[in-house]
């Protein structure tokens, strides 16, 4: 599939920030639970520059899927690459391209931010004249709280701190696993916008979220994950107008026992109340129009109201095909 590299080619135009073939994931079995499969041969490719979300309920295989590329989780089967580095074979290469942010907040508590952002660097063997600890704490609002112990921070700031670790190497890629989950508005905003930042000056950015809103605020591009299989990968635009689809309920003054032929054309049907029900999308369908023609075919309107579709309408839909569960 990939050509044998040519030193003539720009590196960033063809090589991707993540390159994921049929990577699959089995937890083997416990005491307590039996083995479970968290991804099902996922191919996957994040192209550089992107902030690119990678959408799906709790369970889905988000964290898997992030940890495999952290090292933290060793996988069953398949590849993956980071820049073009194999995590198998070119493993120190390949972590020294990605920051991860992960899900959990976990931290030694007996250092402060700014130990705690020096130690890192020194993992990554960032030399001392290069390091921009100071730097990366004031991006992050923590600059006064440098010598402040890990344990008397707020929440918020912890959180902060994870990201401050995942920027000390300088990373390209950017991975944050449900950055805000469990954060507060206030600091939702900041975060956002302190990702918008990294992302305008170069840094690729991919963020886990089960929250719609999230990734339709940042994401230029969105894969759904739903148990274990990627089932959508398209632009943004593309994605919301495939979740465009609303459901226009007009109960008429006498219940229906059939719909009326004049309505054969629309995407309507009766419920068992004897309500019309049509769906449409509020981008290209008029609802005046529809209003129209439901009272042109000689139905008195006593009622009407218009429901959207949520995130877990559009993940039945998508796989509601060739489900294993
Ligand atoms: P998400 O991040 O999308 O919420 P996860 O990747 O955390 O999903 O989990 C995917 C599936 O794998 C879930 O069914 C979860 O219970 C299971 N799982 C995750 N981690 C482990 C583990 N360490 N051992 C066993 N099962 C796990
Ligand atoms: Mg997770």
């Amino acid at each position: 599939m990939s050509q044998s590299s040519t030193s003539q080619t720009p590196e960033s135009s063809i090589v991707p920030a993540i390159e994921i073939k049929g990577l699959k994931k089995t937890y083997a079995a416990s005491k307590k639970a039996p083995a479970k499969t968290a991804l099902h041969g996922v191919d996957l490719v994040i192209p550089r520059g992107s902030i690119f979300g990678l959408l799906g309920p709790n369970g889905a295989g988000k964290s898997t899927m992030i940890n495999i590329l952290a090292g933290l989780v060793n996988k069953t089967e398949g590849t993956a690459k980071i820049c073009g580095f194999d995590i198998d074979t070119e493993t120190r290469s390949a972590r020294a391209s990605i920051g991860i942010v992960p899900q959990e907040i976990a931290m030694d508590v007996f250092f402060t931010p700014f130990q705690a952002l020096e130690l890192q660097a020194g993992y990554y063997g960032v030399p001392k004249s290069e390091r921009r600890s100071m730097e990366i704490l004031e991006a992050l609002g923590l600059a006064d709280k440098r010598d402040a112990y890990v344990r008397q921070l707020s929440g918020g700031m912890k959180r902060r701190l994870l990201i401050a670790k995942a920027l000390v190497h300088n990373p390209p890629v950017l991975i944050l696993d449900e950055p805000t989950a469990g954060v507060d508005i206030e600091l939702r905003r900041q975060l956002w916008a302190y990702v918008e930042k990294l992302h305008a000056a170069g840094t690729t950015i991919i963020l886990t979220t089960h929250y719609l809103e999230e990734a339709e605020a940042l994401c230029d591009r969105i894969a759904i994950i739903h148990q274990g299989n990627i089932v959508a990968n398209e632009p943004k635009s593309t994605l919301l107008a495939r979740l465009d689809k609303k459901v226009l309920r007009i109960s008429p003054v006498e219940p229906l026992t059939a719909l009326p032929d004049a309505l054969s054309d629309l995407n309507a049907k009766l419920d068992h109340d004897g309500h019309i029900v049509i769906e449409y999308r509020s981008g290209t369908d008029s609802v005046t129009g529809m209003l129209n023609r439901v009272k042109d075919s000689g139905v008195s309107i006593a009622d009407l109201r218009t429901e959207e579709a949520d995130l877990e309408d559009v993940f039945m839909a998508l796989t509601y095909a060739g489900d294993a569960e």
